[in-house]
């Protein structure tokens, strides 16, 4: 699907700084996507960038999540019964898995994330800078490959990290369920590896409420039984928070991408003179999904370099943020200095 681009009148909210609670209602009516024969109302260029946003992560999410989940249920395959009851014992992974679990997140990130990211920063430097057609944006030459290998370094820790963190609060945690052997916590640790901390202390929870329900329900059943049908229980919960923490590191890392595209392109086009000196101006994702956390900076402009009020350059300001930035080039670019060796169009 192809976006019809309309030069429009600038939206009322450009330019004024942070009005709170105003509520700006649009939807993504046909106009903003493809067709536009019998076009209703005209969109303004903010909700062009809001949809195009949208649209990009609608049709990129579904993959990244499905790799994600690929590389978690990957990972709770490979780790052997023996391993998980050393954990319990031991009170925390050994040095040897937290090494094979960072080679899985950095081949995630290699082969799979990464290229996306560069997919998404390269869509959105082409919708940001389709009205200068001289400009010619490379990523193999811009600021998004040192984005890629820093961010994707990051990741690859932090994904590595809050798993550790995450199995041993839940060793620290079963170590008080004296009724509970070895072999059945080890049991239990195998679904929750690739959630949180919070994840899997959640997940702990459900399992013990499931299990007192069922011991109460069924007075004579064996202790075994009641673990092994509140653990089904358990690991099936496990795959639904695993399903929403993919959703969530998707949308962020996409989004991110998204707008640091968007924003390195126009710097990059005004180092080269094709643009002059621009704002910035937030636009919240207001839709179903409402980002009631940005709400305070809805249509705050600053300069290029300044951050918003919230403390971020550009979005996304949390997880799962889909807010955008306009663009307005608010003095034509400085003229060309004769011999300062920078092409200008
Ligand atoms: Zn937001």
């Amino acid at each position: 699907m192809r976006f019809v681009f309309k030069k429009l009148p600038r939206p009322r909210y450009i330019g004024k700084t942070g009005r709170m609670g105003e509520q700006r209602r649009f939807e993504t009516s046909p106009t903003l996507l493809g067709d536009v024969s019998g076009a209703t109302s005209p969109a303004s260029d903010g909700e062009v960038t809001l949809a195009r946003l949208r649209s990009f992560l609608d049709a990129e999410e579904p993959q990244a999540v499905r790799w994600l989940v690929h590389t978690w249920n990957g990972q709770q395959a490979a780790i052997t019964y023996a391993e998980l009851r050393e954990a319990v014992l031991t009170g925390s992974m050994s040095q040897a898995q937290l090494e094979k679990w960072q080679q899985d997140y950095s081949k995630l990130v290699t082969a799979q994330l990464a290229p996306q990211w560069e997919k998404a920063m390269a869509q959105a430097a082409k919708e940001r800078l389709e009205q200068y057609p001289k400009f010619l944006y490379d990523p193999s030459v811009s600021a998004a490959q040192s984005y890629i290998q820093q961010h994707g370094a990051e990741l690859v820790t932090n994904l590595t990290a809050e798993q550790q963190v995450a199995i041993k609060a839940m060793v620290a945690q079963v170590a008080y369920y004296d009724a509970t052997t070895a072999d059945s916590l080890a049991l239990l640790i195998r679904p929750v590896i690739g959630l949180t901390k919070p994840q899997a202390k959640a997940n702990l929870n459900y399992y013990n409420t499931t299990l007192n329900a069922i011991k109460e329900a069924h007075p004579r059943i064996t202790q075994e039984r009641a673990e092994a049908q509140a653990r089904d229980k358990a690991a099936k919960y496990a795959a639904r928070q695993q399903r929403y923490r993919a959703m969530n590191i998707a949308r962020t890392e996409l989004a991110t991408a998204y707008n640091q595209g968007a924003y390195g392109a126009t710097l990059d086009a005004q180092e080269r003179g094709y643009i002059g000196d621009c704002k910035k101006t937030w636009l919240t994702a207001d839709d179903e999904r409402v980002c009631k956390e940005c709400g305070g900076v809805e249509g705050e402009s600053r300069n290029m370099k300044e951050m918003f009020s919230v403390g971020v350059l550009i979005p996304p300001a949390h997880p799962s943020c889909r807010c955008a930035v306009a663009y307005e080039e608010i003095a034509p670019p400085i003229p060309a200095v004769a011999g300062d060796g920078i092409h200008r169009p």
